[in-house]
């Protein structure tokens, strides 16, 4: 049965096993999640994966699709998909860091427009890995839409569509007032900009789908098998501890997002900060013909501090976005914020006034991993490149990470393709200033947002 209003409250502990109540999608599986053993003993393997997100299950199964006598084990400290792969909103999206603009500036126009490409074939490769292998995950390729709301937000809309017309990227639709209005029963919207092979998706389902075909391919995978550390070799090659526990392989895959944080290798190289979500109940029918959403695309407005929409299966508008919230250190728990889940919860009847009344069943968040010029990196740790890392996905990581895993499972078995080419694999990164001073400049970045959404994006 479906729990009422949250389980989890702003103050209560959730101990680290407590995975259904870590989103709803964990929630709602068809079936209760039972761990696999946990890494027991002295073992010994070619590839040792840590963390069983998107990141590191999806490198596990390329590496076996790649080579099948490759000994890859993920060794995962909860189960599989408790972290950002089983709670995000489930948009499968070619964005790439932040905005186009703002990648155009950190790095320059041209390899902007490869991270487009390659998240371009990252939304496809996903759409293909889903659908060959009939991962049970609701997917809908019923596309994204940006929306501007307002003339501020319209200008930033026209930005991007005036980047991709150089770019000469196709695939894009401009949607007008008038094509709105035939999806979406709102005044809301001022400008649409439509890309159909986009989709959504159930993330939890996705990510126990994708341990079960690593699964099948041969990969092993222990669940509640904390790393405590990892270290190289004297003889090479690396050695990865867990309580009960340890793995030695000549490769090792850090695939931990924004848990990194739990590492001091790669601590200052990301920051964990929260994105939020709410969840109403199903709509009636008549409830969704009043709102229209005919196309059932993931809509994403076009503020500084985004909201993200989108349907579920069953008809529930799950809303995230809005203000994020920062951790100190190592507390990854702290996963809740009641004045942000207010403000999601108002926001949907800003953009649908006809819902006013609808209930809201279910709020939960997750930690994403940010780097500090927002932009995603594959990294090595030491010169032999033999310990392989992928971190700030931010927010935008549900097909980029399943790309990713491609990319990190070419760069283990030696096959160099336009992947590994990539400009951010191996790029260097710098790394965020000490907790104080970071928390310090973030509120104040944070606090600029919101006051430029209230006055300039709203
Ligand atoms: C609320 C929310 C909404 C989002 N919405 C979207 C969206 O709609 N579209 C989109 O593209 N992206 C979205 N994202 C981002 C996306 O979910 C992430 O980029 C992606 O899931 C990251 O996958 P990952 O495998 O790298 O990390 P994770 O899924 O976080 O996996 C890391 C794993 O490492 C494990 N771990 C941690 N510490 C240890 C340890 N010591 N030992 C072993 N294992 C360990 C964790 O338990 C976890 O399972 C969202 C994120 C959040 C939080």
């Amino acid at each position: 049965m479906q729990k009422e209003l949250p389980s989890n409250t702003a103050d209560k502990e959730t101990p680290m096993g407590d995975y259904a109540s870590k989103s709803w999608w964990l929630e709602s599986l068809p079936e209760p999640i039972v761990a696999n053993a946990p890494l027991a003993g002295a073992q010994r393997a070619d590839v040792a994966v840590i963390g069983g997100g998107y990141t590191g299950l999806s490198t596990a199964y390329h590496l076996k699709r790649l080579d099948p006598a490759i000994d890859v084990r993920v060794v995962e400290a909860d189960v599989c998909g408790f972290g950002a792969s089983g709670r995000n909103g489930g948009f499968s999206m070619t964005l790439f860091g932040l905005t186009k603009g703002i990648t155009r500036l950190r790095f320059d126009d041209q390899r902007a427009r490869a991270a487009h490409r390659y998240m371009e074939a990252a939304v496809d490769g996903l759409h293909e890995l889903i659908t060959e292998n009939r991962i049970d995950c609701d997917y809908e390729r019923s596309g994204y839409l940006l929306v501007g709301t307002s003339p501020a937000q319209v200008r930033r809309v026209e930005h991007d569509f005036r980047i991709i017309e150089k770019w000469g990227a196709k695939g894009i639709e401009r949607w007008e007032r008038q094509r709105l209005a035939e999806e979406f029963h709102t005044d809301y919207y001022r400008i649409g900009w439509f890309e159909p092979r986009c989709g959504i998706l159930q993330p939890a389902k996705l990510a126990r789908g994708m341990k079960a075909l690593a699964e099948k391919l041969g990969a092993q995978i222990y669940e509640n098998s904390p790393v405590t550390g990892f270290s190289k070799n004297a003889g090479g090659g690396y050695i990865v501890k867990t309580p009960a526990g340890e793995l030695r392989s000549e490769y090792l895959v850090l695939a931990t997002n924004a848990y990194s944080v739990l590492f001091p290798q790669l601590r200052a190289l990301q920051r964990p900060v929260f994105t939020h979500i709410v969840m109403s109940e199903p709509l009636s029918a008549s409830r969704m013909e009043s709102i229209g959403w005919h196309c059932r695309a993931g809509v994403e407005d076009a503020r500084d501090l985004i909201h993200y929409y989108r349907l579920t299966r069953d008809n529930r508008i799950v809303m995230g976005g809005g203000d994020v919230s920062l951790t100190y250190g190592a507390d990854l728990d702290r996963d809740l914020n009641e004045k942000t889940f207010a403000h999601l919860e108002r926001h949907v009847t800003e953009v649908f006034p006809q819902l006013r009344g609808i209930r809201f069943t279910h709020r939960w968040g997750g930690p994403v991993s940010v780097t500090l010029d927002m932009a995603p990196v594959i990294g090595f740790l030491g010169a032999d490149r033999k310990a392989i890392f992928s971190l700030g996905c931010i927010g935008h990581g549900v097909s980029l990470t399943h790309y990713n895993g491609l990319t990190i499972a070419e760069l283990i078995a030696g096959r160099r393709t336009w992947r590994t080419g990539m400009f951010f694999v191996g790029r260097k990164v710098l790394p965020w200033p000490s907790d104080p001073v970071t928390h310090g400049a973030v509120h104040v970045i944070r606090g600029f947002m919101k006051l430029e959404d209230r006055i300039y994006y709203k």
